[in-house]
């Protein structure tokens, strides 16, 4: 389609790596919060929000009219408070250790756990070879090698965990189920990305939690399996679900929060856009805020084939948000 501009680097491009020695000091990634209008007080240790946040990826024309956890106003101000208070406390940690260093770099284990109905592939029980390719997917749109900013990230699949459970197929956004399943099979610390793939409730082609400061067993990104490169999901099955969902999990928002007011998705690089975008409409533009918007960003709706890019603003944004969350 010619869409992506650079889609045969994409699937010829062989494992990324980034090869970042930049070594930041806590003082200057204390400056890069924008968010410190909103910044708890400083003797606040600790308070977590009051639910774990998650959001939603959906197929248009979908079972589902909306996603099933949109952020608020109010929760993305309650979650940018927690990030700048979330880094005060990692400073403090840090200088009382001495350290003055943080990661810039990072190396992400990958446990995935394929939740299979039955043994066939309309069960679940998708090829070893969709998962690694899923994983080189990861690495190459984190990379920047499709086009977009070069991040820290790079992923290392530790471990393909195959269940048979019926009673978790599909598996149910924000079900006792989902819980039980999470619950049950979650592995690893904070910096462990623990993947679902399965049958997904209501049309969703994901979601996934943001971090926080307490690990909580729900941490992790659901993603449909068949959304995975070489799966059946017709428009969404290059990998760029999952792609979407780690951006959630590592702290970004939807390049359509906020809409055209207000700090958006707190990044300054993405453009303001009114509304989740659909298909591949270039050059299309909601907002009179200068920009047009950023359709082909990995955190809009784009289908796979139109979106190839991360921002040097979210790539920052992330970084930030794991030397605060997830870093040991
Ligand atoms: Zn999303």
């Amino acid at each position: 389609m010619g869409l992506r501009p650079n889609l045969l680097t994409r699937r010829t491009a062989g494992v990324a790596s980034t090869t970042l020695a930049l070594l930041l000091s806590t003082a200057a990634v204390g400056v890069v919060p924008a968010a410190s209008a909103f910044s708890a007080a400083p003797g606040e240790v600790c308070v977590e929000p009051a639910d774990v946040h998650s959001d939603a990826r959906i197929k248009p024309g979908g079972g589902a009219k909306h996603e099933p956890n949109e952020l608020t106003l109010a929760e993305t101000r309650e979650r940018e408070a927690d990030l700048a208070a979330a880094l005060r406390e990692r400073a403090r940690f840090r200088a009382g250790a001495g350290a003055t260093t943080m990661a810039a770099s990072v190396t992400i284990p990958v446990v995935v756990h394929v939740i299979q109905e039955n043994s066939t592939r309309a069960g679940g029980n998708i090829p070893d070879s969709m998962i690694n390719s899923q994983i080189s997917v990861l690495n190459q749109s984190f990379s920047g090698a499709t086009g977009g900013a070069s991040t820290a990230f790079s992923f290392q699949l530790q471990k393909i965990n195959r269940v048979t459970n019926p009673s978790w197929y599909p598996i149910v956004q924000g079900s006792s189920a989902e819980r039980s399943m999470k619950t049950s099979l979650r592995t690893g610390g904070k910096n462990t990305l623990n993947i679902y793939l399965g049958e997904l409730s209501d049309s969703l082609l994901g979601w996934a939690t943001f971090p926080t400061r307490k690990l909580n067993s729900m941490d992790g990104v659901v993603v449909l399996s068949e959304s995975l490169p070489g799966g059946t999901a017709t428009n969404y099955n290059q990998g760029d679900t999952g792609t979407h969902e780690v951006g959630h999990w590592l702290n970004l928002y939807h390049t359509f929060q906020g809409g055209c007011s207000g700090s958006g998705d707190s990044v300054s690089d993405t453009a303001a856009e009114a509304s989740p975008a659909s298909g591949c409409p270039i050059g299309r533009d909601t907002c009179t805020a200068p920009g047009v918007d950023p359709i082909t960003n990995f955190m809009d709706y784009s289908y796979d084939s139109c979106m190839y890019q991360f921002t040097a603003g979210q790539a920052s944004r992330m970084l930030t948000a794991w030397n605060a969350y997830r870093a040991a």
